[in-house]
Formats: C-alpha cells, structure tokens, sequence
C-alpha cells in the first residue's frame, strides 16, 4: 500500500511529495518486493537538488504464500515498547479483512530494514552468506566500471578465475536498476564494460564458445528442416526427432525452431509409430516422448518469461515522457514479442477507452515498426509499402522502380510474402502480390 505524503529534503528544505510505502503484499505488488530488497524502498531524489532522502517509516511485510508476515519498526525511530505495539497494531489494519489465518495475528519482528530484507530474502532461501558474496560482486563489478580501458583489462587479468557467470549477470542486474533509477547512461555504461569483460576473460571466452557452438547446431538443424521443404509431413518431423535421439542439443534445437508443430497430434502419432515399431525400438520412442515433454515445457517456459520481460520493457517506455528516448534506450528488447505485447495492451486500452494510454502506445507501436522498417531490407520494405499502396497501378509503379534497383531478388522476396500471406490465409493482400510477381517475370522475358 502506498501513501502519498510531502516530505521535506534534508538538504535543500525543498518539500516534495512522495509515495512512502508501510505495507508491503509480496503478491499483489511484486515491484514493491524488489525495491525492498534491493534496499531503495522509502528512498526518495530530491527533485530540486538530487539529494537521496530515506524515510524512516514503519513497514508490514505481509507474503500469503509463503505465510510470512514481518513488522518492522526501525529502531533509528526510537519508539517506546508501547508506541511500538500501537505502531503494529495500526500496520495490521492493512492486512485483507478476508482468509485471516492465525500467522497473522502474531508478526514477526525485524528491527532494521536490513533485518527485514535478509528475513525476506531468506525466506526465498537466500542466506545471509549470499547476500555478502552478492555485495561483494557488486563492489566489484563497481570498480570494473570505473576503471579506465587500461586499468580494465588489468583487473581483469587480475581477477579471471573469479569472474563466473554470476559475476556477468551481476553487471546487467546493476544495469537494470540504473535505468530505473532514471540513469540509462550509467546502465550504458555498465554494460559496455560488461561486453569487454565477456570478451577478455576466460569464462567469457568459453560462454561465447558455448553460444557459437549452440548457434551452429540451431544453424544445423534449420538446414535439415528446410532441406525437408514446405511439403513436409508430421511424420517427417518424426523421422528427423528420432534422428535426434542420442543428441540432445540437436533435439532441443528441432523443439525451439518448430515448437509449434508438437502438439497433441504429433504426439498421438509418436504412440501409433511406437505400437507399430519393433520391440527392440520401442525404448528409443519412450525415451523421446520424454526429452521432447521436457523441452516444450523448457520453451514454453521461456516464451513466458520473453513475455514478462517485454512488458516490463513497455512498462518503463509508457512511464518514460520522452517517447523516443525510451524506444532509443529500449532498441535491443525489440523483437517479435515486444511487437505482440505492445499490440494486446493497444487493444485493450482502447477497449478500455484510455485515451492517453492507447496515444502513447500508439506513438510507440509506429516508432517500433519505422525502427524495424530501417533494419530491415530494403526489399521487404518495397513489398510493404506496395501492398499499402492505394492503387494496383501505384503498386506496379513501385514493383518497376524496385526491379531497376534490387532486379530479380525483388520477385523472390515478393514470392516469400506472398507465400507466407497465402499461409496466414490473407489472400486479399496476396492476390495483389500475385499479380505483380507474373507481370514482373513476363517482363524479364522468356529467361526467367
Ligand atoms: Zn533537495
């Protein structure tokens, strides 16, 4: 629960209102969770001099599913026993009036904020010992930042055999709360040192073996399915998983590039090759039923977590005012997902008929697309804007214009989008393409 309040800075006096938070539902509020324990909960910039002001409020922390309900009343605040109880007994009132059960009667107590979040966090079975190892990575990953490029490259001599994958991932947690914290340029930063540590150390040099060696395989395993060619049966699809049976990077790879493809059916027909299949092949049919259950569980579970991170992304551009420096500092989270996140909260907050929100999406939904359109090849932005073209005459007048310049690679990316236009059964903008593309070829002569 939070409370707006006007708090006075300790440096300048100037009086600004701020959002003090006393009561904590890790549930409900998961953002509030995080802010704890990161220690930036009830820490406030002064908006006139920049100055971190920290209040000192009285705070219930209140966890359902783990039945965890802590009180703290920080001892800097120097209560009276008495006031104390009064102060918990007020928190209390917080707590949902519905499913009271009898941990809640009786919080435990923490008598400093830090006391409070190693509580929290040890209940997520994050010891004491961890929080001071993770300390200690930040410090370090703080003096990496600093250092010039030099003193860089010494330090990580220096310290090689510590730096490990947590030591990397401290960089980007760091980097995720400077761009909260309003500093994008600092989160720059960090992660460019990030991308040079990766680079020189030994760890990051065997990572980016790993990556280069994962990509070859997803780059095998394409290769084979495309080889199969659009005609491809399920029970292709089969043959090829049962190929990868003993090779479980190849199998994994065959469930990320077509996950879609194993669905029940699929599976249904993996029962009928296996009761068909000899009984010296039927463990090998048992065993993949396995990995690949595991797998698409692994993938979807990913997809889940693409998804949560897209919308935390296109959280922090709706709060941003400067539309474009958010899209420019959010660039590398766009993708596919952020794309069909960024489409379901348009929809929905014009059904809800939220003016201003649906007008900022809308803002970034277009700045998003024209980003995408500069990356993209000039091809495929030709077939884009000839299908939006108003006329089939403007069209053909784009189609020559385009053949002059790109000459038959134009026809071929003009076949792929139809082809994947016809697919997703938007025939009314196929038609168009159709046309152009026999028009085109009858041009380039009997050759083509
Ligand atoms: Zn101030």
């Amino acid at each position: 629960m939070q409370q707006g309040s006007a708090i006075r800075c300790s440096n300048c006096g100037q009086p600004f209102n701020a959002h003090v938070y006393s009561y904590i539902d890790a549930q409900k509020d998961p953002q509030a969770k995080g802010l704890l324990v990161n220690q930036q909960i009830n820490r406030f910039q002064c908006p006139n001099c920049g100055n971190v002001n920290v209040v000192l409020a009285p705070l219930l922390y209140h966890d359902a599913v783990k039945e965890l309900l802590i009180a703290c009343v920080p001892m800097e605040l120097n209560f009276s026993k008495d006031q104390q109880e009064r102060v918990i007994g007020d928190l209390m009132k917080q707590l949902p009036k519905e499913g009271f059960k009898a941990y809640m009667f009786n919080p435990k107590r923490a008598l400093t904020m830090n006391g409070l979040i190693e509580m929290v966090l040890g209940a997520d079975g994050v010891t004491p010992e961890m929080i001071d190892e993770a300390k200690k990575r930040t410090a370090r990953v703080q003096k990496f930042v600093e250092a010039s490029d030099a003193e860089l490259d010494a330090l990580i001599a220096a310290h090689d055999s510590e730096i490990d994958l947590a030591f990397i991932q401290t960089f980007t947690s760091l980097a995720q709360r400077l761009v909260q914290g309003g500093r994008p340029d600092m989160a720059q930063a960090v992660l460019a040192t990030q991308a040079v540590v990766v680079q020189k150390s030994s760890y990051g040099k065997e990572l980016q073996q790993q990556q280069a060696e994962q990509e070859a395989v997803v780059q095998d395993v394409a290769d084979r399915l495309q080889a199969m060619g659009a005609g491809a049966r399920r029970e292709d699809l089969a043959a090829l998983a049962l190929d990868f049976v003993d090779d479980e990077m190849r199998l994994q790879a065959l469930v990320g590039l077509v996950r879609p493809v194993f669905d029940a059916s699929f599976f249904d027909l993996l029962k009928q090759m296996e009761s068909d299949a000899p009984d010296t092949e039927k463990p090998k049919f048992a065993r993949l039923n396995t990995l690949l259950s595991q797998y698409i569980m692994l993938i979807d579970q990913q997809a889940q977590l693409r998804v949560s991170a897209a919308v935390s992304v296109l959280q922090s551009m709706l709060e941003e005012p400067d539309i474009d420096a958010a899209i420019a500092r959010n660039a590398h989270a766009i993708d596919e997902t952020l794309i069909a996140v960024l489409n379901a909260n348009l929809q929905e907050a014009q059904r809800r008929r939220d003016v201003q929100t649906s007008a900022k999406l809308k803002a970034i939904y277009e700045r998003v697309v024209a980003l995408i359109q500069q990356s993209m090849p000039e091809e495929v932005v030709l077939v884009e804007e000839l299908l939006q073209a108003p006329s089939l005459d403007d069209a053909r007048a784009i189609v020559m214009d385009g053949m002059a310049q790109h000459g038959e690679t134009l026809i071929d990316v003009m076949a792929t989008i139809a082809q994947q236009l016809d697919e997703e059964g938007r025939t009314d903008l196929s038609e168009r393409l159709h046309i152009l593309i026999a028009e085109a070829q009858s041009a380039l002569g009997p050759s083509a």
